[in-house]
């Protein structure tokens, strides 16, 4: 969710900064913009829209010289999608620029003070209170006064400022959204996320909560909005260019549909001991005891990540036989949540930024949990703010839509579960067994793929439909779930998912001649039972697209059309089930001419409650 990127060095600031920017293309965003200091003259550009337009703006103005700026992706939270309103901000005396991702909360009792002062303020947004702010409180020092104005804002913020009265001097800063300085030679890039750093050099430290960093080209220093000095820990950035960058593939999304068994085989390895039968978690030695003697799982996510922690719940529940529930973070989290004595809260999160997820954690920590992180980014405030937890190694998920960190997700929920079991009560061969079963997923999810060409053909029959079902049972209910909301995020054709058994309690009057609906059929303890569903949507003139088991030949006479997966464990189903929807929703957006890898008002990481 928008996308900050600042340069100080020795090179021309704009290409740098226009490359950064799209390299956060993926974050989500509806306008951008740049600062750039000139010497002591502050030049800014901003344009409603894509990079593009911003650099058919810069185009117009002969572009910008000088190696100090700012740059921002715009994902508007207060105010219209205006240019008025594009950042950077400015204040009205100091040539100050600012460039903010989050939400000031108080900033209407801000502003209110600064109009009393006598600033005449040109947007809507909480940005420009906080660049006015900044101006009122500047008495020749960018750094004291960034401090300054951050003390008096509640609310959450990644910042970059600059000012023409310094122009050798970045100040950035943060409370709750994510921002990394990357260490160069000489020169400093700062991002929101690594993906705009990688280019320019690998190593790079986050900023911590409260913590102001005042960057020139001789060096950096950190410290908390209160001045109390930080040594922040550099560290090397443990990707590559080629991971963020398309290929041969025409979208990141695909690539990273088609990347899940080579990604999967990366989350598993070191981690599954065949000979004695157990799961290495690196990241959980140090909790073993407490984990073993839990007597509760409450896991915590938004959106995609939900719908593996749903899965994780039944994993728990029917492998480790723990009490486990799924919750909204943001739901949970006002609640006034009740947590008793050994219970473990798991944030479930591809970013490790997820402000609702986020929220919840440290809710649940305050009341005594013991806290777990399932997440994809290394080193993600999610990762340093929990007490263990396991990564998915994935890499880098540029795709809005999430596919490959699902399945990590899943597949770690499911290594958790085994690590669960195998301590409690599970016996070597049993767990062996299991994981045996597991670590063939991969090459089963390949065996899915090979079938593209066929989700292409079902999906260009029904994708003129605008309302579709997805329904399952048990572990795979959470699959249909998943399967509606990939359909919905990316071709925007209406789609609900919910267990097969609640289609009938009223959902069903939606069913009408042609509708599409489909069902996870595979073969598993309820089989029989979703026959009978699917038998009552065709008597309502339903079109059946089944998700179904190689073999299966009775599917064939019921469903209109069927998608085959390979035979597993059910447990270990939705790893499959899953991809043929994945791919469905991904032929459907380009069918339906969408821009795949951005889709409209949606954001990557959602950083803000
Ligand atoms: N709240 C700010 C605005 O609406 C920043 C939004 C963002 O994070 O991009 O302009």
């Amino acid at each position: 969710m928008c996308g900050i990127i600042a340069y100080i060095g020795s090179r021309t600031a704009e290409p740098l900064l226009l490359e950064g920017l799209k390299r956060l293309e993926y974050r989500g965003y509806d306008s951008a913009g740049v600062a750039i200091l000139d010497g002591d003259s502050l030049q800014v550009a901003r344009a409603v829209g894509r990079i593009i337009e911003l650099e058919d703006r810069l185009g117009e103005i002969g572009g910008m010289g000088g190696t100090l700026g700012i740059g921002h992706t715009r994902w508007a939270t207060h105010g219209g999608v205006t240019e008025a309103n594009c950042h950077p901000h400015r204040d009205d005396a100091n040539g100050i620029a600012v460039v903010h991702n989050g939400i000031i909360e108080n900033y209407a009792a801000l502003r209110t003070y600064l109009v009393g002062k006598g600033h005449a303020f040109s947007s809507e947004t909480d940005t420009e209170v906080l660049a006015m702010l900044i101006g009122e409180l500047y008495e020749g020092d960018l750094e004291e006064s960034v401090k300054a104005a951050l003390r008096e804002v509640t609310g959450a913020y990644a910042i970059a400022v600059i000012c023409a009265r310094e122009p050798d001097t970045l100040v950035v800063a943060r409370k709750g959204s994510p921002l990394m300085v990357g260490v160069g030679n000489g020169e400093y890039v700062v991002g929101s996320d690594a993906s705009a750093i990688i280019a320019h050099t690998t190593q790079a430290f986050p900023l911590d909560d409260y913590n102001v960093v005042r960057i020139t080209r001789e060096g950096f220093r950190t410290s908390t909005i209160d001045d109390a000095p930080v040594t922040p820990q550099v560290m090397q950035l443990e990707f590559d260019l080629e991971q963020i960058e398309l290929g041969a593939f025409s979208h990141f999304m695909l690539k990273e549909i088609f990347e899940q068994p080579k990604v999967l085989r990366t989350t598993l390895r070191g981690r599954i001991d065949h000979n004695e039968g157990r799961v290495v978690l690196g990241g959980l030695t140090s909790f073993a005891k407490e984990l073993v003697k839990a007597r509760r799982f409450i896991l915590t996510a938004q959106g995609t990540a939900l719908h593996a922690a749903m899965i994780g719940e039944y994993l728990l529940e029917d492998l480790a036989k723990i009490s486990a529930e799924v919750e909204y973070g943001s739901e949970f989290r006002y609640r006034n949540p009740i947590i008793e004595d050994r219970t473990v809260v798991v944030g479930v999160s591809q970013s490790g930024e997820t402000a609702d997820t986020l929220c919840a954690l440290i809710e649940a920590k305050d009341r005594g949990a013991m806290s777990l992180g399932v997440v994809n980014v290394v080193g993600s405030t999610m990762a340093r703010e929990t007490d263990a937890g396991v990564y998915l190694r994935v890499g880098p998920e540029i795709g809005v839509a999430s596919t490959k960190a699902f399945t990590g997700q899943v597949t770690v929920l499911t290594m958790l579960a085994l690590y669960m079991a195998r301590r409690r009560f599970m016996s070597p061969d049993v767990c062996a067994r299991c994981l045996k079963q597991l670590d063939a997923i991969p090459d089963k999810i390949e065996r899915v793929l090979e079938s593209d060409g066929h989700v292409r053909e079902v999906t260009e029959r029904y994708v003129g439909r605008d309302n579709w079902l997805f329904l399952g049972r048990g572990y795979n209910y959470p699959t249909a779930l998943e399967g509606a909301l990939k359909l919905k995020e990316i071709s925007y054709i209406h789609a609900e998912g919910m267990p097969a058994a609640e289609m009938k309690h009223g959902p069903i009057a939606l069913i009408d001649e042609g509708m599409p609906v489909v069902f996870i059929a595979n073969q598993g303890r309820q089989y029989n039972k979703v026959l009978s569903n699917i038998a009552e949507t065709r008597s309502r003139g339903g079109h059946v697209i089944a998700v179904a088991t190689e073999g299966d030949t009775e599917i064939t006479k019921v469903a209109q059309e069927v998608l085959y997966i390979p035979e597993c464990e059910e447990y270990l189903s939705p790893l499959l089930a899953v991809v043929p929807l994945q791919l469905m929703a991904f032929h459907a957006a380009v069918l339906r001419g969408h821009d795949v890898d951005k889709p409209r008002n949606l954001a990557k990481s959602v950083t803000v409650e």
